[in-house]
Order: structure tokens, then C-alpha cells, then sequence
């Protein structure tokens, strides 16, 4: 008897599964909490586990550290193509299995198939990236401007890391850091979140069979991430920690980090305005609106999270954009018709409608969608939002949600500063067909990031990062792997002089 397609897809998911370590990675060794305790990940669309996992505490992060720090001088000495040629084994090995990695990502995570796919791409990339960049960091070797010595200017490892991920990316998030901690000569330890852990335990598996020596990325995956990693942060062994989640968080850990004076990374929170000038080709904006609000179902610190357009073509462009997002799907992100799978949790889900509910009862109107999608999962419907008053919560906050609030405006000075009044500002999208405009906005916008004419501007080639609350560091582009170096220049007396 032939198998139902639910049948194959239930068995498909149970054999990949299969394929995913569920210890933590100390040492080259997957092994249980020293605790004994586990936790299961459940899958967002239906609430049911998928995989039960070790729970690290305090005494496996201190193991997960020793070990990085037993493997940083000798992985410092590797030689920089050895580095790289790892990471290109592990970009060939991820594309191998990129359907795998796909599935898994949408498992755990919702998203549907097709995203995930694109995040196995983009993930991906960043390996191949840095497996170029391995070679190129360069030092210099000059006269001193008097004569009289020589600078010699040098690149070195900046030694163990902590690296911090959050759970809405889940494998690009993670490569993103990994890749240029391997190609500087860096060991880490990393902490994925809890909701979404499984991605990282198989990636992990694919370094090892890469060629990663042991003891150079340990992964303690954890649900008590703050006693976990506390000890860590406070240990003067470790020398950097690169942080990818909440402003809140952030700033905490940020303050940790004061204590040693760690070299840190931040990739925070966001709230991106979405300018559309009265000039904008319509058809584009619309699309670019799609794809920067729906994009992980609005889970992304890049989402579009204020929609800011000129009010003679507010009208046009809020129907337009209405009638395509009332026309998406919600379901499982397996789903071959899905556009928009279910939000992480019950609490992302309530506070999105508590942010839509808010904006309802200070005067906007619900265009289409404005409520949970009743059933299994965490559903909420895609949400467009007119007339959204200047001080609503949902304009100040990040939404992490399929909802678009839109507000106008008349002069392109009132533009900027809607735009600017956050204490956000990783990147901001820009519709308009006058190039003197967009550049001109590029110098008014307080943001590490613009898309022009573009709703998505992620790229591994690219510097990734904001400034204001949004954080500090940048990721990708020739600027990413400089977060994993130092600087070191050593003085040296005349070589004429004896
Ligand atoms: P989060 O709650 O701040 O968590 C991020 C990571 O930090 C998770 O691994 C979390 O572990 C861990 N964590 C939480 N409290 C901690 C503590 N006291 N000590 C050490 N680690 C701690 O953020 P999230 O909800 O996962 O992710 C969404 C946020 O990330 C949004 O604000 C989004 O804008 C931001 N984000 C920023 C970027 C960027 O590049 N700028 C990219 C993606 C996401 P557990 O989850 O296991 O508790």
C-alpha cells in the first residue's frame, strides 16, 4: 500500500532527526550534561517535540571553556589556508545537505521551506566568504615618518569566544560568526538559543567531519542560558564575546562584559522605518514592502517595523500592499502553499497582539488581518495597519510579527525625522526614483544599513550592523573577520644604527 505524503514527510523528518547529535560538543565529544538533565524542542506550527536534548549548566560551560582555550595556541599557529579550506569543505558539506538543513530550520523554527532554503544559501555563504577571507589579513612593515625605526604592524587571533545566537536565523546566525572566528584562528564556545538548538547541533557535526580539530567550537546548548555562560563572561580566559539577540539583553551583557573588559560584538534589536517618496516606482514598493515585512513571518531584526509614505500616495500604496498580504497563506511551513508560517512561541504571538490591540484602541484601523489565527500553533494573521498614531507602542517597538503599521507624511524633513525619532538604527529601506534623494538620505538616515529600492539587503559580502541601540561590530563583508583580530605593532630601533 503506497504511503500517504503526511506518512513520507512524518518519516522523512523522523530519519533527518535522526541525523542530529543531542549532546553537547566539549572537546571533539558529544556528551550528556554533567547534570544528567535534558530538554525537548518543540515545533512551532503543531507544539509537539521534535528532539530531547542535553541541558548544560555552569559546569559544562567551564568544560566547553577549557577546552576552547586547550586548542587556541595550536589553532592560532594553523596555517590561514588550512583554516579556509575547512571552512570550504563545510560550505561544500552544507550545500550537499541543504535540504536537510532546510527542513530542520523550518522544523524547529517555522519558517516555510522555501525561506529556509534561502537561509541555507545565505548561511552557507558565509563560510565560503571567510574561507577567502582566511588568507587576506594582512599586516604592514614601514619606516617611521623621522627614519629612525621600523613599524611592524601585525594581525593576531583575538583568542576564545563566547558566541551568542538567537533562535530566528538559526543556522545563518550562527555561521556568521563562526566562519570568521575559524578563519582568524579563534576556538569558541556556542551557545545557541533553547527554541531553536537543532540547527546548530547538526552544523556543528558538519565542522567536525570538515576537518575542525577537536576543542575548537564547542556547543552547550542550554535552557538557563544566563546561569550558564554567567561564569564564562566573568572568566578572564575568554577573551571576546559576540552577542546576536535582544537590545535588552545586550545591554546587560554588555555590562558583564565591562568587568574583563571583553572585546564584544552586538547585533541588537531594530526598528526600520520604510520610506516611500511620492516619486517611488509603486510596483516595487509594494514587492520591497512584502518581502522586508514577510520575511520570517516579520521575525527579523531587518523587518520593515514602521511604514513611512508620502501621503499622496499612501492611499494606493496601503491598498495594494493590503490586498497582497490578505492573499498569503498561514500554515506549516512543510506546506508546499504556506507563504507565512506560525510566530516561535505563545508569548511572540501575544505580544504581537497586544501591540496590534494597542494601536486599534489609540485610533488606527486594521486593514486586513488584526488577530491570532485560531487552531494548533502560533499563528497571526498578516496585518496592515492605517492611521497609526505617532505615540503607539507598535511604532517605538519591535513588532517581530506579520503586522504593518503605516503612518504618512507631507515634507521629506518630516520623513527623517519619523524615520530617526528610535533609539533603533540598524537599517532603514528607501523607495524613490530621484538618486540625488537616496543618497541624500543615506547621510540624513541614523542607521547602519539602508536598502534602496531594495526590501532586502542581507549579504555575506556585505557589513552587517547598526549603530544607536542596534549595537556595535559589524558582520560579513572585509569588515567581519576584523571582529575577531587584533591589532598588535611592534617597534623596532633602526636597522642602519650598528
Ligand atoms: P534574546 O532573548 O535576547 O536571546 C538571544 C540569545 O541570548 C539567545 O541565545 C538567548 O538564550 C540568550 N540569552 C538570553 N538571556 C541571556 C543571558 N542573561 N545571558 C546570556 N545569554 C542570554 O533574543 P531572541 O528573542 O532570541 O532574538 C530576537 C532578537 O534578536 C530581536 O531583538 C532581534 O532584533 C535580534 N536580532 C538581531 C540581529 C542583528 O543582527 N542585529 C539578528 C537577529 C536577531 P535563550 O533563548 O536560550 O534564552
Amino acid at each position: 500500500m503506497a504511503a500517504s505524503t503526511s506518512t513520507i514527510t512524518g518519516q522523512r523528518e523522523a530519519e533527518l532527526l535522526a541525523t542530529v547529535p543531542t549532546g553537547l560538543l566539549i572537546a571533539g565529544s558529544w556528551r550528556a550534561a554533567a547534570s544528567g538533565k535534558t530538554f525537548d524542542v518543540e515545533d512551532p506550527s503543531t507544539g509537539k517535540t521534535l528532539l530531547t536534548l542535553a541541558d548544560a549548566g555552569a559546569e559544562d560551560a567551564a568544560a566547553a571553556l577549557d577546552a576552547a582555550v586547550a586548542a587556541q595556541q595550536e589553532w592560532a599557529r594553523t596555517a590561514p589556508r588550512e583554516r579556509g579550506e575547512i571552512l570550504r569543505r563545510a560550505f561544500e558539506l552544507v550545500t550537499a545537505r541543504a535540504e536537510d538543513f532546510a527542513l530542520l530550520m523550518t522544523l524547529e523554527m517555522g519558517k516555510p521551506l522555501t525561506e529556509a532554503r534561502g537561509e541555507v544559501t545565505y548561511g552557507a555563504e558565509f563560510l565560503r566568504w571567510f574561507s577567502e577571507e582566511s588568507v587576506r589579513s594582512f599586516g604592514r612593515y614601514s619606516m617611521s615618518p623621522d627614519g629612525k625605526s621600523r613599524l611592524l604592524v601585525n594581525k593576531k587571533p583575538v583568542g576564545p569566544c563566547l558566541l551568542i545566537t538567537p533562535w530566528n536565523f538559526p543556522l545563518a546566525m550562527a555561521t556568521r560568526k563562526i566562519a570568521p572566528a575559524v578563519a582568524a584562528g579563534c576556538t569558541m564556545v556556542l551557545k545557541p538559543a533553547n527554541l531553536t538548538p537543532l540547527t546548530s547541533q547538526l552544523f556543528a557535526a558538519v565542522m567536525q567531519e570538515a576537518g575542525l580539530p577537536d576543542g575548537v567550537l564547542n556547543v552547550i546548548s542550554t535552557t538557563t542560558a544566563g546561569d550558564t555562560t554567567g561564569n564564562l563572561i566573568q572568566d578572564p580566559r575568554l577573551r571576546k564575546l559576540s552577542f546576536t539577540g535582544s537590545t535588552e539583553v545586550g545591554r546587560r551583557l554588555l555590562s558583564d562584559a565591562s568587568k574583563n573588559v571583553l572585546r564584544t560584538s552586538m547585533e541588537l534589536g531594530g526598528n526600520a522605518p520604510f520610506l516611500v517618496f511620492e516619486d517611488a516606482d509603486l510596483d516595487a514598493a509594494v514587492e520591497g514592502a512584502m518581502a522586508a515585512k514577510l520575511r520570517n513571518m516579520g521575525e527579523a531584526c531587518t523587518a520593515a517595523n514602521r511604514f513611512i509614505v508620502h501621503e499622496s500616495v499612501a492611499q494606493e500604496f496601503g491598498s495594494r500592499f493590503a490586498e497582497r498580504m490578505k492573499a498569503m497563506t498561514t500554515g506549516r511551513g512543510t506546506e508546499p502553499d504556506t507563504k507565512v508560517g506560525p510566530l516561535i512561541d505563545a508569548k511572540s504571538r501575544d505580544k504581537v497582539d497586544a501591540l496590534v490591540q494597542d494601536a486599534l484602541s489609540a485610533g488606527a484601523t486594521a486593514v486586513t488581518g488584526g488577530s491570532p489565527v485560531d487552531g494548533d500553533g502560533y499563528f497571526y494573521q498578516p496585518t496592515v495597519l492605517t492611521g497609526v498614531p505617532e505615540g503607539a507602542r507598535i511604532l517605538a517597538e519591535e513588532i517581530f510579527g506579520p503586522v504593518a503599521p503605516i503612518v504618512t507624511f507631507a515634507t521629506e524633513e518630516e520623513a527623517v525625522r519619523l524615520a530617526n525619532n528610535t533609539e533603533y538604527g540598524l537599517v532603514a529601506y528607501v523607495f524613490t526614483k530621484d538618486l540625488n534623494r537616496g543618497l541624500r538620505m543615506g547621510e540624513k538616515l541614523e542607521t547602519g544599513m539602508m536598502g534602496l529600492n531594495a526590501g532586502v539587503i542581507s549579504n555575506a559580502a556585505a557589513p552587517f550592523g547598526g549603530v544607536k541601540q542596534s549595537g556595535l561590530g559589524r558582520e560579513g563583508g572585509l569588515e567581519g573577520i576584523e571582529e575577531y583580530l587584533y591589532t598588535q605593532y611592534i617597534g623596532i630601533a633602526d636597522p642602519y644604527a650598528s
